[in-house]
């Protein structure tokens, strides 16, 4: 074991390190940096609950202060590394004193992706992905009635949900010719356009973004179509970038992410990484994925830990994922991107039903909309690889593990 292992960036992955280091007895000093004023938290809820008021922000706290206190954890809130000197073991701290390590953990998760047209610096122009960021958007909400969003993705969509709740005209402008084209099939983007039109939201599909207007705050935005579409407060959900820049110029290999093996080191023997800014092996796809999900940062932070304490752990999951819209839960599990065939299971109308996403016979992905049984099961067969007897699939009658061959 280490004596001291620092943990940097304190956002989701680097509160479960915290406490699956505890679980395994570390007896090292723990430092966790990170530049946020906060303890670790969830971010999950900031485009649900607590955007809509409804959660407060203890709630979001991974672990209350006092475990920390308990886990006798040097804290570093407030502080931006600036760099990682790999020769010296140390990073340098904005404003502060250098920090040493034996071992660290990088996690420094993603940021909002820029939005890169004129105006986009106005004010009541936001981005959404940390508590700051919603508190300004929650004030400005208060005294607007127009809301346009940019980006039809989960971000973008759980906005309009609550904004739509809250009563404020709603637009979202998307590049793509239909929402979380990203993620789900055609007939799950069916679904949720046809949701949101009924909330009252407009959409403008395959519609881009040329400028937002305003001297200094937005007034308008400009589509690639030349429409002019008058807002009052603009939310901007187009993508993420992972921060591997500290990584990077460390000497650390980066390529769409900070690049580990399956148990989340790099090259550097003393350099683990965890969680958005992560580049890894799964070996369930074969491939390397970088993923953007809280059970990837929770499952990495674990993996992590475990090897630090001298453990060998190999990191291998289903990736799952969810998503709130009104009075709908969607929970993704597995990648459906490379499937041959697609099923629906249950009647989208009744609004609960899930979408199984099938390459030569094996499930390899679900997304399942108020259908958690679906998805619990979808999850397990994903895992197992196992072959599904294609008739009965969609009836709702039988359950998926019963078609297991
Ligand atoms: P983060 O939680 O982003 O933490 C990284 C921390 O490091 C941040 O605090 C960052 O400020 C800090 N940091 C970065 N650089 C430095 C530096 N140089 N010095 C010091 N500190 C630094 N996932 C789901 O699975 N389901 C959902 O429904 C879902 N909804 C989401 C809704 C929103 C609005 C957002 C923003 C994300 C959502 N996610 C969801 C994604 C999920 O929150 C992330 O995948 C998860 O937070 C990743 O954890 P992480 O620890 O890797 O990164």
């Amino acid at each position: 074991m280490s004596d001291r292992l620092v943990i940097a960036g304190a956002g989701h992955a680097a509160g479960q390190i915290v406490a699956s280091l505890r679980q395994h007895d570390f007896d090292g000093q723990v430092v966790l940096v990170g530049d946020e004023p906060y303890l670790p938290y969830q971010r999950p809820p900031l485009s649900k609950k607590f955007l809509a008021g409804d959660m407060s922000v203890e709630r979001l706290y991974f672990k209350p202060e006092s475990f920390y206190d308990d886990a006798n954890v040097e804290r570093h809130c407030g502080k931006r590394i600036r760099a990682i000197d790999r020769d010296t073991h140390t990073l340098s701290i904005n404003g502060a004193s250098d920090i040493a390590y034996d071992k660290l953990v990088l996690a420094f998760g993603s940021r909002a992706r820029r939005l890169q047209v004129d105006g986009e610096d106005l004010e009541r122009v936001h981005y959404l992905r940390s508590i700051a960021d919603v508190e300004a958007i929650r004030a400005d909400m208060e005294s607007s009635r127009r809301l346009v969003i940019v980006g039809a993705g989960y971000i973008g969509l759980e906005v309009a949900a609550v904004a739509r709740q809250a009563g404020l005209d709603v637009t979202v402008v998307e590049m793509a010719d239909r929402v979380m084209s990203r993620v789900v099939s055609p007939e799950i983007s069916d679904f949720y356009q046809i949701e949101h039109a009924n909330q009252g939201v407009k959409l403008r599909l395959s519609t881009g973004v040329s400028t937002l207007a305003g001297k200094k705050r937005v007034k308008a935005v400009v589509t690639s179509e030349g429409e002019k579409i008058p807002a009052d407060l603009v939310v901007i959900g187009v993508g993420i970038v992972p921060n591997t820049e500290l990584a990077s110029a460390a000497g650390l290999e980066v390529d769409n992410g900070i690049v580990v093996d399956d148990h989340c080191r790099t090259a550097d023997p003393d350099i683990y990484a965890v969680g958005d800014c992560t580049m890894h092996p799964n070996a369930i796809y074969g491939r390397m994925l970088r993923l953007e999900s809280v059970h990837n940062a929770l499952e990495q932070a674990k993996t992590a830990a475990a090897n630090i304490c001298g453990e060998d752990v190999a990191y291998c999951q289903v990736p799952w994922f969810w998503s709130d819209q009104y009075d709908l839960k969607l929970q993704i599990a597995g990648l459906s991107q490379s499937y041959d065939d697609v099923i629906i299971r249950g009647n989208p109308a009744e609004r609960s039903f899930s979408c199984l996403y099938l390459h030569e016979g094996r499930l390899i992905a679900v997304d399942a909309i108020n259908a958690p049984r679906d998805f619990m099961q979808s999850k397990v067969l994903i895992a197992e690889r196992a072959l599904l007897a294609a008739e009965g699939l969609a009836d709702v009658d039988i359950q998926l593990k019963e078609l297991a061959a």
